[in-house]
């Protein structure tokens, strides 16, 4: 077993924190464990669509402790990429409120004529002319951002297209390929870990998917801890691992088991699923 050593940890949301509307067993006691020891940490979710402020709105109501300081989006980090290369850049963007909040919070300037980024998430109002309107500007020399790359989201009614959905026809369409903010990119884990001010080499990244939360962690240089708390479990772990083309550090099948990795109080790898060397 590797004993706990990290200095901060970056802990996924969906998957690994709640399902839907309900919080993961022991969620909220692993968060309270954390504030209790000091030990730094951020929530870094691959959605855009919403602010901090109601992600932590959302944990609150599950009976998790959180503030809007503890959440870091990829729309965060997508902004703070583009204000990085060009400081108050003109920005065509598509997307929802998170995204055009954190875009304006960065100093960015929301414009259709002559941008110097297309920044795209997830847009629950695409349209053919949103698609049109960006394919020309791309094609017209704007570097096309992508939040984050994800498919499918869950959703009430099921799986819906995701950000990486619209930008594989945007992508198609201008034959550019997106810079990648969102988790497998280590720009977001990178972003997190500037605002917690800690260095990749002494922080873990918690997650339940191989392909995201996992591989980000590796391309950061964290620590990785996979949970069996959502997309993967005992059963399709080998298919995940060969799929990702990864494989964490550690595993714990339940938050439970991460809280005593984390306080020492017991062997965390009970139950696990082998770890090869890759
Ligand atoms: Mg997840």
């Amino acid at each position: 077993m590797i004993p706990f050593k990290a200095k901060a940890l970056l802990i996924d949301l969906d998957g690994t924190i709640y399902h839907g509307k309900h919080a993961i067993k022991d969620a909220g006691r692993l968060i309270a464990c954390l504030k209790k020891s000091g030990l730094p940490y951020r929530f870094v979710t691959n959605n855009s669509s919403t602010s901090p402020d109601k992600v932590a709105e959302r944990l609150r109501e599950m009976g998790i402790d959180a503030e809007a300081g503890d959440v870091c989006t990829s729309a965060q980090a997508a902004a703070a990429y583009v204000a990085a290369c060009k400081p108050g850049a003109a920005v065509h963007v598509i997307g929802e409120e998170g995204l055009l909040d954190a875009l304006r919070e960065a100093g960015l300037h929301l414009q259709s004529e002559a941008p110097d980024f297309v920044v795209q998430g997830i847009d629950r109002c695409f349209t053919y002319e949103k698609a049109a309107l960006a394919v020309d500007r791309i094609r017209g020399g704007a570097t096309y951002v992508l939040t984050n790359p994800d498919l499918l989201l869950p959703s009430d009614n099921g799986f819906i297209p995701g950000a990486g959905s619209i930008g594989a026809m945007l992508s198609a369409a201008s034959g550019a390929e997106p810079v990648l903010i969102g988790k497998p990119s280590s720009i977001l884990m990178d972003y997190a870990l500037q605002q917690l001010g800690c260095n990749a080499e002494e922080t873990w990244v918690i997650g339940d998917n191989l392909a995201t939360d996992i591989a980000a962690g590796k391309a950061a240089g964290c620590g990785t801890l996979l949970v069996l708390t959502g997309l993967t479990t005992c059963d399709n772990y080998e298919v995940y691992a060969q799929k990702a083309g990864c494989r964490p550090d550690l595993i714990c099948t339940a938050l439970d088991d991460v809280i005593n990795w984390i306080t020492g109080e017991q062997a965390a790898h009970a139950g696990m699923p082998p770890i090869r060397e890759e």
